[in-house]
């Protein structure tokens, strides 16, 4: 296998950057571009060890570096590695990458150093997804989750699941194979609290998995409520900077202004919308259709009310749509004097927060309101949790199969057909955790990895 190389580390200027080499030539491809000052070789080091030196680029020392070693197969890849720590300029670390190349290493593609690693066993799909996700969690809890994923906590469920079902299928195959032999009668009854016991398993990892990805992908959010009345003030409270326009004129908030924010432990993705009134502005006309679209499509509502305005019709207009959406009324400008009718708004949303966007109050309690609201308060971001479509889907399949042996199991079929359904089951987990997927599936997930991972 060739020995890849790329830019570990981001592509802005740091104060250094980061080029992985894998593959069993990495040490000696690096030993050409990088002369410790001890005066060392670099192929005679040992793994685990760090070196200062130069960085030799046509010839001629260009930079000063660190060479870190790692040698198979204890390393990330599970090959010989070698990181090279440059100066973090753009052109620094390109040319000392392009030095590395023309030493003989290959450029990486996409995801090919997880991709090795999986391949060398030193973590399953189900990790080798989780990395993926660790790098671009954006909350702490979608934090926290993917590191548990990629320690294994989501393949050890998996396995334990697997385990029985491989279990299971073993006795009944030996059961249907060898009727003659002395083998111990199957339990009828166990093997239908096995069943149930992997039905259900798989039934709370599918109930996670709406509360994971709203954690995971953050929530579309729209803050909806007639012009005027803090829309673009709390989308800047929350942001934390001037990312609307706020104007005393109504109707500044032309289109839709978007901004991801991290909101206690989870992200929301906000749109502000142009305010909710009928307008004889075309421009803003375009902006209330799109706002009111938006506010159709969006996973959370924040309906603002000015707390120092009465009701209006709108406003009533707003309350109605909220009905049966998830959403949290924000009764704003509560420094002001009380002019809303306050009871109106709890009688019509579960959760009501007062807050002061001009004064920053009610972040916390809108934090709050928000995770009870979603259902996510109490979400347990140790628990194992299924990461992506991917591996939904064949944890669904999976109980499908499992299902149909449990039905299959009462109406007495017999137990070759059983042992099908439960295969069948098994194989889906295993082709979840990569024990036994298909090149095209393996390819297909790394190649949705950053370059240099
Ligand atoms: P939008 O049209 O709903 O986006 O409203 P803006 O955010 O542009 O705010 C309209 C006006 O109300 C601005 O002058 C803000 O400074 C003011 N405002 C917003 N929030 C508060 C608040 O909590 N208290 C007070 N006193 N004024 C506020």
């Amino acid at each position: 296998m060739s020995t890849i190389a790329a830019i570990a580390t981001g592509n802005s200027v740091g104060g250094i950057g980061v080029i992985r080499i894998s593959g069993e030539q990495a040490i000696e491809i690096a030993s050409k571009v990088f002369e410790p000052m001890d005066a060392s070789n670099l192929c005679e080091l040992k793994g685990y060890r760090a070196k200062f030196g130069n960085i030799i680029i046509n010839g001629a020392p260009s930079d000063n570096g660190v060479a870190l070693v790692f040698r198979a197969p204890k390393s990330y890849t599970g090959e010989n590695v070698v990181e090279l720590s440059v100066h973090g300029g753009l052109l620094t670390v390109q040319k000392a990458l392009q030095a590395v190349l023309e030493a003989g290493a290959v450029p990486a593609e996409a995801g090919e150093f997880t991709k090795r690693a999986f391949l060398n066993g030193k973590l399953d799909l189900a990790q080798a997804e989780s990395v993926a996700q660790l790098i671009s969690a954006q909350g702490e809890a979608a934090m926290k989750a993917s590191f548990n994923a990629m320690q294994g906590s989501l393949s050890r469920k998996i396995n334990g699941i697997l385990d029985v079902l491989l279990d299971t299928s073993a006795v009944m195959a030996a059961w249907v194979d060898y009727p003659d032999e002395e083998i111990e009668e199957l339990e009828e009854d166990e093997l239908m609290a096995s069943l149930k016991d992997c039905e259900l398993q798989l039934t709370e990892l599918l109930d996670n998995y709406d509360n994971g990805q709203t954690i995971i992908d953050g929530v579309e959010t729209v803050i909806a409520g007639m012009p005027n009345v803090g829309k673009s003030s709390l989308m800047n409270m929350l942001v934390g900077r001037d990312k609307s326009i706020v104007t005393h004129i109504a109707g500044t908030t032309r289109d839709i202004v978007e901004e991801s924010v991290r909101l206690g432990s989870i992200v929301l993705r906000l749109r502000d919308t142009a305010g909710l009134r009928q307008s004889e502005d075309v421009v803003e006309s375009i902006g209330i259709d799109k706002a009111y679209k938006a506010l159709d499509d969006a996973q959370l509502v924040l309906a603002v009310f000015d707390n120092n305005r009465e009701l209006c019709d709108r406003d009533f207009d707003l309350i109605e749509r909220c009905k049966g959406r998830t959403a949290v009324a924000v009764v704003n400008k509560v420094d002001l004097e009380q002019r809303l009718d306050v009871e109106y708004i709890k009688s019509s949303f579960e959760r009501v927060v007062f807050a002061s966007a001009e004064n920053s109050e009610g972040m916390r309690e809108l934090a709050e309101a928000v995770e009870q609201t979603l259902g996510i308060s109490d979400f347990d971001s140790n628990a194992p949790m299924l990461a992506n479509s991917r591996q939904r889907l064949n944890c669904q399949n999976a109980l499908e199969c499992i299902r149909q042996a449990i039905d299959g199991l009462s109406l007495g079929v017999t137990y070759d057909a059983l042992n099908v359904m439960i295969d069948g089951a098994a194989d889906e987990l295993l082709s979840l955790t990569g024990r036994k997927a298909t090149t095209e599936v393996v390819n297909n997930i790394f190649s949705k990895f950053c370059v240099g991972k």
